[in-house]
């Protein structure tokens, strides 16, 4: 197994539960860092809603990834969970977190279940490739060591938040072997709006709640947070992937924000067709619409004169334009899209190219919004890899045995 993060560690479990011989090679001096990051927000395991809806949030990806998320659904995570101790709980938005709303305690006791069926986590251990017999090359403190395993999964991750382990330096490896892997790039990622500073030196961490957001066709609702360079949140994630296409295309994109979604532009029309009298623009807006002061603050920004006339006032507080100017990197990005392309496995997610070496979790080429369905997928590869890896050392060891018997 190479990576100790959510794929590799629970596919190192089936596979010591089964009686297999595991070590986990991890290049970061401790394993799972980019889980324990996911922790911070709650840690966000997986989603409740009804399975086949769960199964489309895929994309492109949803057909591939059917059989393994059916095999290995949400409610067999949560049993996962609470057998190591982690009961889990579903939010108000039907998202699944632990009762202790962080990754360590479940991370701890699955190491512990590790440990006690004999899997060895190597840390400091990093892959860099294969030797011309197939050979795993890893490097350590000792410097080079060939290791020649019965079949190896790898579980790298994506590219995104590189400084926790996961680098993406395994796509030139693949594909220097002749393994289709679609160019990574950063998903679910937050927002750069070229903000006026007296508006940054205001607002930044302020949360806007239950507003909308748009993009084209595409419109999500939900809550986000102003930053520094930016804006970050759900809605922001799940429109991130359009908007950088636009940015990269265009140079910049507009995004509309949706300060009343839950009011028609004619009913707010209504409220703000009374008369202001003396009020300020900011006072009236608070008063007839309810907006606070960084709601009327981004008003502000997107026009600096808002109009007088209520209908038009209503329709830009409806469809507040932002300009953004470009979206996060893979160093600040949730996710990453891309990755090994599903035609290169076999469905135990086998390399067809390289017979013995399985891949799961993020390396695999396919995209997902938050709300639990990246690590669910995390998971339910891991599992499904894991399957195909006990099939294997099945089928040759009972092929030694035939061999054994044919001999005596
Ligand atoms: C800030 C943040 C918050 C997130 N929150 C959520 C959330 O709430 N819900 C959700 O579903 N998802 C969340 N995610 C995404 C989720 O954490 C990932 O999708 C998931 O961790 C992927 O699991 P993985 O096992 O495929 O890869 P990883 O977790 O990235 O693990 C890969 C492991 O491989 C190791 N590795 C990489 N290259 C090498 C090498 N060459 N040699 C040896 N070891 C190597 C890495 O060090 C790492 O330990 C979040 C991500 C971030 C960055």
């Amino acid at each position: 197994m190479i990576g100790a993060g959510p794929a590799g560690l629970i596919a190192a479990d089936r596979l010591a539960r089964l009686g297999a011989k595991v070590t986990v090679y991890e290049h970061k001096p401790s394993p799972a860092r980019k889980l324990l990051m996911a922790g911070r927000g709650g840690l966000n395991i997986t989603h409740s809603e009804n399975l086949d809806k769960f199964i489309a949030r895929y994309g492109a990806a949803t057909a591939r990834l059917e059989p393994y998320l059916r095999d290995f659904p949400p409610e067999a995570l949560r049993a996962f969970c609470a057998e190591l101790g982690e009961d889990t709980f579903v939010g108000s938005s039907g998202r699944v977190f632990p009762k202790s709303f962080k990754a360590s305690p479940l991370l701890r006791a699955l190491l512990a279940r590790l440990a006690a069926n004999g899997v060895t986590i190597a840390t400091r251990h990093r892959f860099e490739g294969f030797a011309d017999d197939g050979a795993l090359r890893l490097t350590g403190a000792g410097g080079e060591t060939l290791i020649r395993a019965g079949a190896v999964v790898l579980a790298l991750g994506g590219a995104s938040w590189p400084r926790l382990g996961s680098d993406g330096a395994w796509s030139g490896v693949l594909s220097a072997s002749g393994v289709a892997v679609t160019p990574l790039a950063p998903a679910n990622c937050g927002v750069a709006i070229d903000w006026p500073e007296s508006f940054r030196a205001s607002f930044e961490g302020a949360p806007l709640k239950t507003i909308a957001l748009r993009h084209g066709d595409a419109r999500i609702a939900g809550d986000i947070v102003v930053t520094r360079g930016g804006l970050e949140g759900g809605p922001v994630y799940a429109l991130s992937s359009a908007l950088r296409r636009a940015v990269e295309r265009d140079g910049a994109a507009t995004m509309q924000v949706d300060l009343r979604p839950s009011l028609s532009i004619e009913a707010l029309a209504a409220k703000l067709a009374r008369s202001r009298g003396k009020q300020s623009v900011a006072n009236f807006l608070r008063k007839a619409a309810g907006l606070a002061k960084l709601e009327v603050a981004l008003l502000r920004v997107a026009a600096p004169t808002p109009p007088e006339d209520a209908h038009a006032l209503a329709a830009l507080v409806k469809n507040l334009p932002l300009t953004i100017i470009a979206t996060a990197g893979l160093e600040r990005a949730i996710s990453t899209s891309g990755g090994v392309a599903f035609d290169e496995l076999d469905e135990d997610l086998m390399l067809k190219r390289l017979p013995g070496v399985y891949v799961a979790g993020e390396m695999l080429d396919f995209d997902a919004p938050t709300g639990g369905y990246l690590l669910q997928a995390a998971f339910s590869t891991g599992m499904a890899a894991a399957r195909g890896v006990a099939r294997r050392l099945a089928v040759e060891e009972g092929e030694r045995s035939s061999e054994r018997s044919s001999r005596t």
